[in-house]
């Protein structure tokens, strides 16, 4: 027998339909590519979405034709998502700090026919223009531009497609496991891989990421998105805000710390999401220009593990919650979030803010284990490591273009890469990435926790650590530092942070000191070009 409820299906046009019909008047500021700051509202963004499908629609796109974006956090790039996925076809957000030849791999891989382009991208679209095989359509995010155009044969601006689109048009209704997104891992080894979200994994992400016991955006707040709409859809961020009209700031290119400081101030922004080399830079200059940054209650961190020092900064000298959330490209992003369980409510004040730390407990839909090398649970003990794995309503099946069997163990997990740590409440503290964590002697030391403890040092201001290679314990940690600006440390001056907080053995070798991390097209440290760089560096007498 069959239940006898209504089959709607899950579909990223209910939600931009909710927010333009119940939360119409709700504003939506954007900073322009060029400049300025634009306020529009969900009514006319749900206007400008429908008029965008049926454009498209008129192009003669086939259902599901891939739509590439390269484009900064903006109000049309937000049109874009609720457009090109509500009107049936694929929104698939392109990273811009990819090499060219990785534009082109992923262009060409995807088939995208049409692609959408700030400004800023202009020069680097013209010059891979002649590789891009399948591209029928550029469009330049703005208005008629002559000097684009130059550029570009053949370009389409934006503002004429919505103008020639019919802000009435029906959103076509769609099976909830049709595709809606695409978006590819940064891939730091091998090709990039494509990830193909359905609108109904976007949906139930979206009603995930809302719980009361996870991120929970409501009409209330005012939210910057600063993490890229390029990065894993600025983490659903887009699509949980419409869920429940919640206002929006979008940063548009500009993410340096005063531009931010600027923003949450003018705007009274309550909820920022972003990676935490951002809020360095943020926190720097809100104590720099004494701001107190009063209307921020919460801030989202992840991407990389948040430094326990960044969370006391925001809490003792802004009053300002900070959440910290794990994920990945695979995972939509979210697969944990770091929020306390009654019991920890009587606890003292210091250790409740420890428990603050880790990277928090699954949220309902998403299902974690940690595994041993044999594919077996490991205790659930807050100490026992092994290979993080994962299921759920919006987690991966396969890559695109690629098999099941190719992308999940034979069990059906997706295998994350991460090896982690669960405690008995199904806390996950990720130790590092298997790749990265530094096997000495035979006990393993994870570069995550001793670059937590290193970023905490007043005189640097950025570290990481990599197994180098040892004659006698095969690898040992050494800690790439960065200075902080006009500071002159000691190698012993910075090993003494470590005093205490670790056991002797895993504090680090040496210090190595460089002027720059170098990072990927996400902001994650490049640990490989690291140990092809210093990798030696204990071998060398
Ligand atoms: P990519 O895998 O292409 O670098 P993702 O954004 O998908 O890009 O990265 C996912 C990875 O980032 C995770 O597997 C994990 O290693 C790391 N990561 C994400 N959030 C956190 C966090 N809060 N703490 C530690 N590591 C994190």
């Amino acid at each position: 027998m069959l239940g006898q409820m209504m089959n709607k299906s899950l579909t990223i046009s209910s939600l931009i339909e909710h927010a333009q019909r119940y939360h119409g008047t709700g504003e939506i500021y954007s900073v322009n590519t060029g400049g300025g700051v634009e306020e529009t509202t969900w009514g006319q963004v749900g206007r400008n979405s429908r008029a965008l499908a049926s454009a498209l629609t008129n192009l003669g796109l086939e259902p599901q034709a891939r739509c590439g974006t390269i484009a900064w956090n903006n109000r049309r790039h937000l049109e874009i998502y609720f457009g090109a996925s509500g009107g049936g076809f694929v929104c698939h957000t392109i990273n811009p700090r990819l090499f060219p030849e990785q534009l082109v791999y992923i262009l060409n891989h995807a088939e995208d026919k049409v692609l959408f382009i700030d400004k800023t991208f202009v020069p680097l679209i013209a010059a891979i223009r002649d590789k891009l095989e399948h591209l029928d359509h550029i469009v330049l995010m703005e208005g008629t531009d002559a000097e684009a155009a130059k550029q570009i044969p053949g370009l389409k601006f934006y503002d004429d497609l919505i103008a020639s689109g019919d802000p009435e048009f029906d959103w076509p209704e769609l099976d909830e496991n049709t595709a809606s997104s695409l978006c590819y891992t940064s891939g730091t080894t091998g090709n990039p891989k494509g990830v193909l979200y359905s609108h109904r994994s976007t949906v139930l992400h979206s009603f995930g990421i809302n719980l009361a016991d996870s991120i929970a955006i409501s009409a209330k707040e005012v939210v910057l998105p600063v993490v890229p709409m390029f990065h894993v859809n600025a983490w659903g961020a887009p699509y949980a805000c419409a869920m429940v009209g919640a206002r929006m700031v979008m940063p548009g290119p500009g993410l340096d710390g005063p531009s931010l400081v600027g923003l949450i101030d003018t705007y009274k922004i309550t909820l920022a999401l972003g990676v935490p080399t951002i809020w360095l830079g943020l926190l720097g200059e809100a104590d720099k220009i004494g701001s107190s940054l009063s209307s921020l209650k919460r801030t989202v961190v992840g991407g990389s593990a948040c430094p326990p020092s960044m969370m006391t900064a925001f809490r003792e000298k802004y009053g300002v919650e900070t959440i910290h959330a794990w994920g990945m490209t695979e995972m939509s992003p979210v697969g944990s979030i770091n929020q306390p369980l009654a019991k920890h409510l009587d606890l003292p004040e210091a250790d409740q803010h420890k428990l603050r730390e880790n990277q928090g407990r699954p949220v309902y839909g998403v299902e974690l284990e940690i595994m041993d090398d044999e594919g077996n649970p490991v205790p659930h003990d807050g100490k026992t490591q092994g290979d993080l794995v994962t299921k759920g309503f919006w987690i991966l099946d396969s890559y695109f273009r690629k098999t099941r069997e190719e992308t999940l163990t034979k069990d059906g997990w997706f295998d994350t890469g991460d090896v982690a740590t669960m405690d008995e409440d199904g806390y996950v503290e990720i130790r590092d990435r298997s790749k990265d964590i530094i096997k000495s002697g035979g006990e393993w030391i994870s570069s995550v926790e001793l670059e937590n403890i290193a970023i905490s040092h007043p005189k640097l201001s950025d570290a990481a650590v990599i197994g180098a290679r040892h004659e006698k314990w095969d690898e040992r940690p050494i800690l790439i530092a960065v200075k902080a600006e006009g500071q002159e440390p000691t190698e012993e001056e910075i090993l003494a942070v470590f005093d205490g907080k670790i056991a002797k053995w895993q504090i680090p070798d040496r210090v190595v000191f460089t002027d720059v991390l170098p990072r990927n097209a996400t902001g994650k440290v490049l640990k490989r070009n690291l140990r092809d760089s210093f990798g030696e560096v204990l071998m060398m007498g």
